[in-house]
């Protein structure tokens, strides 16, 4: 059980969300539609998106590039709308930079076996991409206390429950 899992629950208990669709240029994997769970792209076409100023952050991710488009996210908030951007460690920063009254949340593994587990468990990638993605992890995990609030992702009904509870009532920390 992974992010997508707890975010497809949070969607379920809060329908009201809005989930930004990041663009991406790591090809999909099986089961992944175009526009659904990504926006894919090459090279060519996110280095576009950056020039023209169309994403509100992005970041380099074992190998790939992943970003998200902005306008979506201000005429979310614009409609009142709360926004979900399901984003890694370096466009969190960029987020907090950007809009600081985003609440961050961390959304970590039970135990550090249990991610690797769930890495190794997926799989659908190559074992250099799986050492890649751990080694991110670690730094990721070091970097926690940046977050506003940690939520571990133990049990998919719980963690998405404590999402719903965080969306309605945004804890952040001073300052
Ligand atoms: P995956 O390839 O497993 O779908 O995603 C790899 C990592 O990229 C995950 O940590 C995910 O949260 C992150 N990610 C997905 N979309 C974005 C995005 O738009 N911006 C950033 N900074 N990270 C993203």
């Amino acid at each position: 059980m992974g992010k997508g899992t707890v975010v497809t629950a949070l969607r379920r208990r809060f329908p009201d969300i809005w989930v930004s669709i990041s663009v991406t240029t790591r090809p999909p994997r099986p089961g992944e539609t175009d526009g659904v769970q990504y926006s894919f792209t090459d090279d060519a076409g996110f280095t576009a998106m950056i020039e023209a100023g169309a994403l509100l952050e992005w970041a380099n991710f074992a190998g790939y590039r992943y970003g998200t488009p902005r306008e979506p996210v201000l005429a979310a908030l614009a409609a009142g709308t709360p926004a979900l951007l399901e984003i890694e460690l370096q466009g969190a920063r960029q987020v907090r930079a950007a809009m600081p009254e985003a609440q961050l949340v961390f959304l970590t593994s039970p135990s550090w076996a249990e991610l690797a587990r769930r890495l190794v468990d997926r799989g659908t990638e190559p074992p250099a991409v799986v050492a890649a993605r751990l080694e991110r992890a670690r730094v990721e995990l070091a970097a926690r206390s940046e977050f506003d609030v940690v939520v571990c992702n133990d049990e998919v009904g719980r963690a998405a429950e404590e999402l719903v509870q965080l969306v309605r009532h945004p804890r952040q920390r001073p300052g």
